[in-house]
């Protein structure tokens, strides 16, 4: 096994998620019914899949979730004592909206003109597919999203994990100690010893990453099968399709465009990133991996990254927007509505205002598809349609959500002067192997 010991981590979770694949499909394909493998299908699926794969699985996501709120909050408040300029906080953060509401906007429209296309949902059998129940979700109003973001008790916040409130509240506590001076010397380093001591349980949680990734992709493919896909092959393909345009092609040139990077060299260097989001189908339970990719291999400076990666994985979610065009093209032409290009314009700004205040959890793009398609009038049920497949286009679409947030974060730090060119071209940067990993010296001491 010295291979496996000598692989960098990044190699280990691909393989990791290939294991998973084979086993998971191995699953499905020998007892499935209809692409499907539910609680009680034979006892040896059981076992596995909703025993051992649910476990730890589950295990490991709360895991990188336990990591995030206290990683969010001290990272987010040595990275504004590392900026310690009023003007520029106001600046990166003006400029992270500016490109996140950009990107989404972008991608959505993307989506829209690639289904329509297509025509996507022409022709489809409703009674091809089983349908779910779901229920209808109210859009926020503008002055609710931008109420909730100041906290009433910051502690509740970070028990729900709410993001915004809490940069909010870790912005202010930053802030607040750069303006004590010299007497707040004491918390500041007290805050960067916390923000180390993250890191270090980042590092932990990170050395079991193969093990979560192969249980969690086990347990999607051994529940969904190839078979689940083919009533609703003309959707899956033409939102693959626009998730692959965005990330690989739309992204790729913004990145060139805005901070003159290499797409090869980023693509590589945020692997790490985009596997855990497309196991996790959580953006944020990614923020501890997105973070450490995108500062220690990227290069974007913490007090930077420290910013832009919670604000992204809350209020930026290309592929999330991307799925909501595909489905809402492919529902109309379904139920032979009409939408117009005022229709559309809607779907387009309705998307961009949903993402703000939601954060990147599994499965809640489709709720907000249902604040969308109420707002056009189309069916709310008509999602029930979609549920079936949404897990694995939920992983694809978090991967690309987890992409936009890099993406945005690297132009802005290039343009605020903060990205360290050596690190982005130093290809071993930041790679972390087996003797970076936490392990036990001969005497018995953890070291690092
Ligand atoms: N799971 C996505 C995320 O965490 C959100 C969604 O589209 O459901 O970014």
């Amino acid at each position: 096994m010295t291979w496996w010991h000598s692989a960098t981590l990044t190699t280990k979770i691909v393989y990791a998620m290939l294991a998973g694949l084979v086993v998971g499909l191995a699953i499905n394909l020998t007892y499935g019914v209809n692409g499907m493998v539910q609680p009680g299908v034979s006892g040896f699926s059981d076992f596995m899949v909703y025993g051992v794969f649910h476990t730890f699985g589950k295990m490991f996501v709360s895991a990188l979730k336990m990591l995030v709120v206290p990683l969010v909050t001290f990272s987010l408040i040595c990275g504004v004592l590392g900026i310690g300029d009023i003007r520029v906080l106001g600046r990166v953060g003006g400029k992270s909206v500016f490109f996140y509401l950009l990107t989404t906007a972008i991608a959505i429209a993307t989506a829209i003109i690639i289904a329509s296309v297509l025509n996507i949902g022409a022709g489809f059998e409703q009674g091809s597919v089983a349908v779910k129940e779901v229920t209808a979700k109210d859009a926020p109003s503008l002055a609710d999203v931008l109420i909730n973001i100041v906290p009433t008790n910051p502690i509740q916040a970070m028990a729900n994990g709410s993001m915004l409130p809490i940069i909010f509240f870790a912005v202010l506590v930053g802030i607040s100690m750069l303006m004590m001076g010299k007497e707040g010397k004491g918390l500041q380093d007290f805050a960067m010893k916390m923000n180390d001591l993250m890191m270090n349980m980042v590092k932990i949680v990170m050395s079991f990453a193969p093990y979560g990734v192969f249980f969690l992709i086990a347990k999607t493919f051994a529940e969904n099968g190839p078979a689940m896909f083919m009533p609703l092959i003309g959707y899956v393909i033409a939102l693959l399709g626009s998730l692959a345009f965005h990330c690989f092609v739309t992204l790729m040139l913004l990145l060139k465009l805005f901070s003159g990077l290499s797409p090869m060299t980023f693509l590589r260097k945020i692997r790490p990133a985009q596997t855990f989001a497309f196991s996790t189908a959580s953006s944020n339970a990614t923020i501890p991996a997105t973070l450490s990719a995108v500062t220690n291999r990227v290069g974007v400076h913490p007090s930077v990254g420290s910013f832009t990666v919670p604000f992204g994985a809350t209020i930026n979610m290309d592929g999330t927007a991307i799925m909501q065009g595909v489905a809402t093209v492919f529902i109309a032409n379904v139920y032979g509505v009409e939408l117009g290009v005022g229709g559309y314009l809607t779907v387009i700004l309705m998307a961009v205002l949903a993402s703000i205040g939601t954060a990147g959890v599994p499965g809640v793009g489709m709720v907000m598809l249902t604040m969308v398609l109420t707002q056009v009038g189309l069916p709310v049920e008509a999602v029930g349609m979609l549920l079936g497949v949404d897990r694995l286009m939920d992983m694809c679409r978090t991967a690309v959500n987890v992409t936009g947030d890099a993406v945005v974060s690297s132009i802005v730090a290039k343009g605020e002067g903060k990205l360290d060119m050596d690190i982005f071209n130093n290809p071993d940067a930041g790679i972390i192997m087996d003797s970076d990993l936490p392990h036990v010296d001969d005497e018995g001491h953890f070291v690092s």
